[in-house]
């Protein structure tokens, strides 16, 4: 039997039909369109809790999609195993001229990716890729000298005034005009969270909208964890089930400082795009010289919201029950993790990443190297947050402490089952800036040892 031909549509961070670039490009590039989703092997075996909020999300979301395609005469052809191994199945069962996909910032993604095209070539088929997760990218926003931008407030104007000059940045993408070009197929079957070993958790999530009145009061009410005044859409960014084009033209119209945080997010982008050493080690290297004492008790009392210090303990008790945290109380507990306790921010980092429904590596780790001041944006080492003081400016009824920590009660220092501040603060701010000094120092001397030896080497020649 002759096997089908057929353009495939890989959807990956991209979980959507509607305004959807690559999706747009393989329906009218004249071949029957095949969309796939595969569940990876290579990112699910590094997920330890088997109860994982991203995984039953994915999950729900993909069913939406098969139902939707099915609707259509097609399906969504869901497969389980490792991205290289699935392709070489599919070139088994069907004819494929092209793969189209949207563009991933990550190592691993672009790793995946150029591996899968050299296979792709090598049995004659194509892979292309499009821009969908960000609004500008890659060198879309470059300084007068043609370089990244390595600091926020420069690369928003830029930003900003793009955006103003060409609308067509943020036009969609139509695709329901040629879902007639859909490959027809009956229904394929799918895979099972248990199947892969996951359990589903049972949660609802947040909808993928956001409404006139937040945005309307989105300026005023976001930095107060009590309040419901930030969209929680994070989860639907991260994974494509909303269209960053038709949220940005929303944003363009009503909160110019909402559209200010989805500009944050492609700048996290093009950090992680153009400067990939991120991911493992501090944007400033010498940041790296830094000694962190990353005390195991300390680690755990952070992560279980046990430091006595009750806004940092809410954070990390809403992180742990709910898989989200406030973004004024993630600057909180990230700087206490790094500067009160002396851990690494990668340990932060990792927690984050394993708990977070909106885990994003840019945006996290954008976050991470901002508290610790090793990033691009960096706060100056020394100024240290005061955990005390920002309750007490963004929390000052306590509403947000008390629901996530009932035992601190209403008067504090006067409820027995709630811990002692386990480092006081004037200690652990002196003693950060230490630290950070000496770190510091020691790179200069190193750096200054490097030149004089390179100037010593040039003579020389
Ligand atoms: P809203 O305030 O409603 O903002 C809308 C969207 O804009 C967000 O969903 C997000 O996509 C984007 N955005 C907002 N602030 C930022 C920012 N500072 N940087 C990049 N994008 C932003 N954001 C993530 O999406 N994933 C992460 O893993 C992540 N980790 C973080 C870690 C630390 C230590 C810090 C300080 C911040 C982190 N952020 C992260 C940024 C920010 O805290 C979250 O995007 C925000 O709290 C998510 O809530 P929301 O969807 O209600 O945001």
């Amino acid at each position: 039997m002759s096997k089908p031909t057929v353009a495939i549509m890989w959807h990956r961070r991209d979980l959507r039909l509607h305004d959807n670039a690559a999706l747009y490009h393989a329906l009218k590039a004249g071949r029957p369109v095949l969309p796939l989703f595969i569940f990876d092997k290579d990112i699910l075996d590094h997920l330890h809790d088997k109860r994982d909020r991203r995984v039953e999300f994915i999950y729900k979301e993909v069913l939406k999609m098969q139902d939707a395609l099915q609707k259509m005469g097609s399906t969504l052809l869901v497969r389980y195993g490792r991205p290289l191994d699935i392709f070489r199945e599919l070139t088994n069962e069907y004819d494929i001229t092209n793969v189209f996909a949207n563009y991933d910032y990550e190592a691993y993604g672009k790793g995946r990716d150029a591996e899968v095209a050299t296979y792709l070539g090598s049995v004659g088929a194509g892979f292309h890729t499009y821009k969908d997760q960000a609004i500008l990218d890659r060198d879309e926003v470059l300084t007068g000298a043609g370089k990244p931008y390595t600091v926020f407030g420069p690369y928003s104007r830029n930003w900003l005034s793009k955006l103003a000059a060409d609308p067509t940045y943020l036009a969609s993408y139509p695709t329901e005009d040629h879902t007639d070009a859909l490959f027809k197929t009956p229904p394929t079957p799918m895979v099972t969270l248990d199947d892969m070993g996951f359990e589903p958790l049972g949660e609802n999530y947040p909808k993928p909208t956001v409404s006139a009145e937040l945005l309307a009061t989105y300026q005023k009410m976001r930095d107060y964890p009590a309040e419901r005044g930030t969209s929680e859409l994070g989860i639907h960014l991260r994974f494509g089930t909303i269209s960053i084009r038709d949220l940005a033209r929303q944003a363009q119209e009503s909160s110019s400082t909402f559209l200010s945080e989805l500009c944050w997010r492609d700048f996290y982008f093009q950090v992680l795009d153009h400067f990939p050493h991120v991911e493992q080690y501090a944007f400033r290297r010498e940041y790296d010289k830094i000694r962190f004492l990353n005390k195991p008790e300390d680690i755990e009392r952070w992560k279980n919201g046990q430091t006595g210090y009750p806004l940092v303990d809410a954070g990390m008790r809403q992180l742990n029950e709910t898989g989200w945290m406030h973004n004024r109380v993630r600057m909180v507990v990230a700087g206490f993790c790094i500067k009160h306790l002396l851990i690494d921010w990668r340990i932060g980092e990792a927690y984050f990443a394993e708990k977070l429904r909106d885990f994003d590596l840019s945006a996290n780790n954008g976050g991470w190297q901002w508290a610790a001041g090793s990033g691009t944006d960096a706060a100056p080492y020394f100024r240290v947050f005061n955990p005390t003081a920002q309750a007490e400016k963004f929390d000052s009824k306590g509403e947000y402490i008390r629901r996530w920590v009932p035992e601190y009660g209403n008067v504090p220092g006067q409820s027995p089952q709630y811990p002692a501040p386990m480092i006081d603060h004037t200690f652990a701010r002196q003693r950060v800036v230490e630290v950070y000094k000496a770190g510091l120092k020691k790179e200069e001397y190193f750096l200054r040892m490097h030149n004089i030896k390179w100037l010593c080497i040039s003579k020389l020649c």
